[in-house]
């Protein structure tokens, strides 16, 4: 099975070795960002709101993160909205919050940007760049980032597979960024029970295809608050090297994706069960 990836596309067939392989590099990708290592032999929890709303919500959930020895930020200032009359995000002034408050607590941030004429306003402001599920096929982005020194968090589209979601990622190795991490975060499949469906099967493979690093987002997988710990769990047990969370203050009153973030006290338990899981290290 290992090494499908190369064999899959015919023309290619025999002559090309993916960078994103394990053939092509058998040691595990760590990406550095500050002080702060993802992959490698430890997990990273990234926990924040799904929208920043203002800096107060950022300062709350940046503490909470600091208090507990979390040092990875999350939150959207340019938002992919479903709808265009929903809450479109804050956009610089938003990623701008983000950088005061992550200097002032030695966080690390990361925020998603849509185009690629985002990246240079991003690039002033936040560490790590994301691409949501929704541009996991923007070529153009996908170089765009590729031709950048920021990591980049790439998410799994929401009908995309394993196959497209590492050739995606080989767009922003092959354009000179080999800084990238996949982030499994549910598939739309007929199930309604939860929002998308945990694939959780993704992680062993995309470990064992590819070197980079691999994490879950459960909030956007599942859409429920109820099941996230189980379902970081099985993240973490399936080889996952970090887990994604959002959080918010008052998720009564976010201004997106309310439903699924925990508040402080729910995220306070959510941690001490992953910790004292023991499978976080
Ligand atoms: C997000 O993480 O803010 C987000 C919009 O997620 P996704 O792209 O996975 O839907
Ligand atoms: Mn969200």
């Amino acid at each position: 099975m290992k090494g499908w990836l190369t064999l899959s596309d015919k023309s290619q067939q025999g002559k090309l070795r993916l960078l994103v392989s394990r053939e092509h590099k058998s040691e595990d990708t760590i990406i550095k960002v500050k002080k702060t290592v993802i992959g490698g032999s430890s997990h990273t929890l990234i926990a924040g709101p799904c929208s920043v709303e203002s800096k107060e919500q950022l300062e709350t959930v940046g503490t909470a993160l600091k208090n507990k020895g979390l040092r990875v930020l999350r939150g959207g200032a340019f938002k992919p909205r479903t709808s265009p009359y929903s809450f479109q995000g804050l956009g610089e002034e938003g990623l701008k919050m983000m950088k005061g408050v992550a200097d002032d607590l030695g966080l690390v941030t990361i925020s998603e940007i849509m185009s690629a004429d985002q990246i240079d306003t991003a690039a002033k402001y936040i560490d790590i760049f994301q691409i949501g599920a929704r541009n996991m096929h923007n070529f153009d982005l996908l170089k765009a980032v590729g031709q950048t020194n920021k990591p980049v968090l790439l998410k799994r589209g929401l009908s995309a597979t394993l196959e497209e979601f590492m050739l995606a990622a080989e767009y922003i190795l092959h354009h000179g960024n080999d800084q990238v991490m996949l982030i499994e975060r549910g598939i739309r499949t007929f199930e309604t029970a939860t929002r998308n469906t945990l694939d959780i099967s993704a992680v062993p493979i995309l470990k064992q295809e590819t070197h980079l690093p691999v994490l879950v987002d459960v909030s956007h997988s599942t859409g429920r608050k109820d099941i996230l710990l189980p379902c970081a769990k099985a993240a973490l047990a399936a080889g996952a090297d970090g887990v994604m969370v959002e959080i918010h203050p008052d998720p009564q009153h976010a201004l997106s994706d309310g439903k699924q973030q925990l508040n402080m006290a729910e995220f306070q338990a959510f941690w001490d069960e992953i910790y004292d899981s023991g499978l976080y290290h």
